[in-house]
């Protein structure tokens, strides 16, 4: 199997850690800035059953000028060109830039999952009440706890991924 994937998410939450691990090179830049990624970086992970193309796209946000306007549109225009999105948020409850990018994301015609990434922050017991907080803002086809940094789900992640494509 082989496919598209773009990585969205507000700032900080991961995006670029998860596609380097994945990609296992340094493709995509991470800091504690936001914004380090203004360009689309792709990066190809392939292993005996696919071959995932990851899009990280620059985040997704309420625009506040015309450059991030622009960035809003040609990352929206790009969701509709993958064959899933991955939608990454940190492990608290839904805040308001996250349901900026769920109200985008109803626009998207094809699956979306969401990752709760960082969840080595967090004690397991705190996933659900995050979880059912997203479930009230879209319909996501998959909910997957990560943490991009130490690797933990993100075999479930990839085999979800794989069921899809
Ligand atoms: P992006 O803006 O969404 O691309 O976020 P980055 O990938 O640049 O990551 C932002 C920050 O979060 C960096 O300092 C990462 O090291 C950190 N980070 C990313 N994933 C995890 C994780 O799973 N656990 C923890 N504790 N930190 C993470
Ligand atoms: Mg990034």
């Amino acid at each position: 199997k082989s496919g598209f994937v773009a990585l969205v998410g507000r700032p900080n939450v991961g995006k670029s850690t998860l596609m380097n691990y994945l990609v296992g090179q340094k493709v995509a830049i991470t800091s504690n800035k936001p914004q380090t990624t203004r360009n689309r970086i792709s990066g190809i992970y392939t292993s005996n059953e696919m071959q995932v193309v990851f899009v990280d796209t620059p985040g997704i946000f309420k625009p506040h000028s015309k450059l991030d306007d622009y960035m809003d549109k040609a990352s929206l225009s790009s969701l509709n060109d993958v064959d899933l999105v991955l939608f990454m948020v940190e492990p608290e409850e839904a805040g308001k830039g996250d349901q900026f990018i769920a109200e985008q994301l109803k626009n998207v015609k094809v699956p979306v999952f969401l990752v709760i990434n960082k969840i080595d922050q967090v004690h397991p017991d705190q996933l659900l009440p995050i979880i059912d907080s997203y479930r009230k803002l879209g319909d996501f086809a998959e909910f997957l706890p990560i943490s991009a940094t130490q690797g933990n789900g993100v075999s479930d992640l990839l085999n979800a991924i794989h069921k899809y494509l």
